[in-house]
């Protein structure tokens, strides 16, 4: 009896591949077929003939990685770029994003400018975005709409906020949000995304743990981002500001902090005890003169560390690529040591690491058979791609989210040149 002929959905072929997987090293000439939603099987300079498929993509002249995961961002900022810069964080947000978002916020403009958001960061190859804004619905059904992966989160502060002008509802609200779609779809973890320990209070912060932990979901804050911001706290509670939610028993593997830029040694110990999540902004932290995250520190006491673009108004564009760029360079030029964070560690943070911030990386974050296939590729027959002695270096070095080629999601090409 003849065996019927396997036929895959897509097949990648040739090129570079670097499937992050640790101690793997670049892979040449492979081939990784994908059925569904998932990798099959990765093979290597394979001497089988090409099987079957309704989407077969040539990499030759290209590089294939995971997708990027964008481990800290507001989608729906895009409405704010460039209406605000060169200000500090406090006179920024106080005097121009607060009342900008209370008049031009809106269940439409928030679907419109997140859906801007998703176009930007597929097409300069983020697969996973982690989100957090007003009106969270909406964001959740851009990305529905995009094809995206992502934790999209509702915001919570305890002032009236677009769509919450009652701060005493904020975490009904959240609650509402994250049952209406939480069995929505398989790309879409809605979660709770608290301001920060300074605009929402300790029965806020306690309140959204709670409800995150009945859902499983990540819980989202932005933490210690200006020395201003710590003094503030330090003086409200007597307590630096990750002591603070310490003592609040906040501090645990479901929590994703931006920006843990203003830490001590102690408090990098702890947050390394507690298996808190850190996602690195190194773009949005030099734009607002905000300070400089001790990533190397962090990595070096076994914190898990992501990389996010943080919102619009504060970098001013979404290419996780340049990201990279920023976040190597950044360590270096602040610790005078340019070993530090090599390009393929950077890539790791944007890649693996940024899974791990979300708890997905069992799903994401490498190219293993059994894993979804959320893969991008990148261009490397242009002149500033040339030549190709190091792909990871050329990635984070050379490369900008212009020179992805395709982005597949879920198992689906969302986005091709
Ligand atoms: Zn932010």
């Amino acid at each position: 009896m003849m065996e019927s002929k396997k036929k895959y959905d897509v097949i990648i072929e040739r090129g570079t591949l670097l499937t992050m997987v640790d101690g793997e090293e670049p892979i040449h000439d492979a081939r990784i077929t994908i059925s569904g939603d998932s990798i099959e099987e990765v093979s290597v300079r394979p001497d089988s003939p090409l099987p079957e498929a309704d989407e077969i993509i040539n990499a030759e002249d290209a590089i294939i990685l995971p997708g990027l995961i964008n481990s800290h961002g507001h989608s729906a900022m895009t409405i704010f770029r460039g209406m605000a810069d060169d200000l500090p964080l406090k006179k920024w947000l106080f005097d121009h994003i607060f009342p900008a978002e209370v008049s031009h916020l809106n269940p439409d403009t928030v679907y419109w400018a997140s859906l801007l958001a998703c176009l930007e960061m597929i097409a300069s190859g983020t697969t996973t975005s982690v989100d957090g804004y007003f009106f969270a619905d909406g964001i959740v059904r851009a990305a529905n709409k995009a094809g995206i992966r992502g934790l999209v989160a509702q915001g919570v502060i305890d002032f009236p906020a677009p769509g919450v002008p009652d701060p005493e509802k904020n975490l009904d609200v959240a609650l509402a949000f994250i049952e209406r779609w939480i069995h929505f779809s398989d790309l879409i973890t809605p979660g709770i995304f608290c301001h920060s320990p300074l605009t929402c209070s300790a029965k806020t912060l306690l309140k959204a743990h709670e409800i995150s932990a009945t859902f499983h979901s990540p819980l989202q804050t932005h933490l210690s981002e200006t020395q201003e911001e710590v003094e503030e706290i330090e003086k409200r509670t007597g307590l630096r500001p990750v002591f603070y939610l310490d003592d609040l028993g906040l501090l645990d593997s479901d929590l994703i902090a931006a920006h843990a830029i203003h830490l001590n040694e102690e408090e990098i110990d702890l947050l390394a005890k507690s298996h808190v999540k850190i996602a690195h902004c190194p773009e949005s932290n030099m734009k607002l003169g905000s300070g400089i995250a001790a990533v190397g520190r962090m990595l070096g006491k076994g914190v898990t560390v992501g990389i996010g673009t943080d919102g619009c108004a504060s970098n001013n564009n979404l290419d996780l690529f340049g990201e990279m760029d920023a976040a190597a360079k950044l360590a270096k030029v602040a610790s005078l040591d340019p070993t530090l964070l090599d390009a393929r560690a950077v890539l790791k943070m944007a890649t693996i690491g940024g899974a791990k911030v979300i708890g997905l990386e069992d799903r994401v974050g490498t190219i293993e058979a059994g894993k979804k296939a959320d893969i991008i590729i990148v261009d490397t027959n242009t002149p500033h791609m040339t030549p190709l002695y190091n792909p990871y270096s050329q990635l984070v070095y050379s490369a900008t989210g212009g020179d992805v080629w395709d982005v597949i999601i879920n198992g689906m090409l969302v986005y091709r040149d």
